[in-house]
């Protein structure tokens, strides 16, 4: 397998779901081993932040990353559809503080970089391939990844609502075609009590019924319904593989989340990053920027 980008250079406008504002994101073909970057490109000297556990700077409500002062938010969406549809470089120039939220999916990024076409490059693609099991608790959540030949989840959630109660997926192998059949068309969803908090406390201003999947305490209430009736545990699907994205490169493992979400996901990376006697690197270059956060220093003597 090569490393891959896009084709061709390809943006789109929406509007991000904390300011309410106006964005334009646009995607840019990149480099064999510069992994993914985001830009800061309304800064009068915009910022470079890696897509990698080193950069978050928050995830509450959605995964923040940041360089200085220079932030972007609701990076998850997007990462989720890059990593899935197997592009390991690209350059994301955005013109302030938020992804757009588009329809609160992936889909509407599945069908940029599609338009935009992926570009094999020539050069091996990496691959940290887990051999011994590593688990992190928290109360009754918890996440936990084991060996596999691919990546893999399983998800269940439990809201103790009439639309969601208990809903699980088990064994989803993650690839483009998965996807964008089972799990990018999954959309953000919310509860109108949180949703008119949010709004009282200035955030939340671009969320609607036509980009979030809202509840009163009875039901949804947007027009026309649900995607799937287990909407919600693809939605959690969607933003792991986002957040997972984050270790910088593509992962064998099968991930196993019990009421997770970002905070959680994050501490998978992190047991993952904390634990080089339980993965191996295979492929290609360490020796790249995508990388340079990884403890590929330490000899990975799995003695599984
Ligand atoms: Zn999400």
């Amino acid at each position: 397998m090569s490393q891959r980008t896009i084709a061709e250079k390809i943006s789109c406008t929406g509007i991000g779901l904390h300011t309410g504002a106006p964005v334009q994101l646009t995607l840019h073909p990149a480099r064999v081993g510069s992994g993914i970057v985001f830009v800061r490109s309304d800064l009068a000297h915009p910022v470079e932040i890696p897509a990698r556990r080193d950069s978050v700077t928050s995830t509450v409500m959605a995964t923040t990353l940041g360089r200085g002062d220079a932030t972007v938010s609701t990076v998850e969406h997007l990462l989720s559809a890059l990593y899935s549809l197997g592009v390991d470089n690209a350059r994301i120039e955005v013109d302030g503080p938020e992804i757009p939220v588009m329809d609160g999916s992936a889909a509407s990024f599945v069908f940029l970089i599609r338009s935009a076409g992926l570009f094999d490059q020539n050069a091996p693609r990496r691959l940290l391939r887990i051999r011994e099991t590593l688990e992190v608790r928290d109360g009754d959540r918890a996440i936990r990844i084991e060996a596999a030949r691919s990546l893999r989840v399983t998800y269940s959630v439990d809201f103790a609502h009439p639309a969601i109660g208990r809903q699980s997926l088990s064994d989803v192998e993650v690839n483009g075609d998965t996807f964008e059949r089972e799990i990018g068309r999954a959309r953000t969803f919310g509860f109108l009590r949180e949703v008119e908090t949010l709004w009282r406390n200035g955030l939340g201003r671009g969320g609607n019924l036509d980009n979030t999947v809202i509840m009163d305490d009875h039901r949804v209430l947007n027009d026309d319904g649900l995607r799937w009736s287990d909407e919600f545990v693809r939605h959690k699907i969607l933003d792991l593989i986002g957040d997972i994205s984050l270790l910088g490169v593509p992962l064998a493992g099968h991930i196993t989340a019990v009421r997770g979400g970002h905070a959680l996901h994050q501490a998978l990376v992190e047991k993952i990053l904390a634990n080089p006697h339980a993965w191996v690197l295979e492929g290609g270059d360490a020796d790249t920027a995508a990388l340079e956060h990884l403890p590929v220093g330490a000899p990975a003597q799995a003695s599984a």
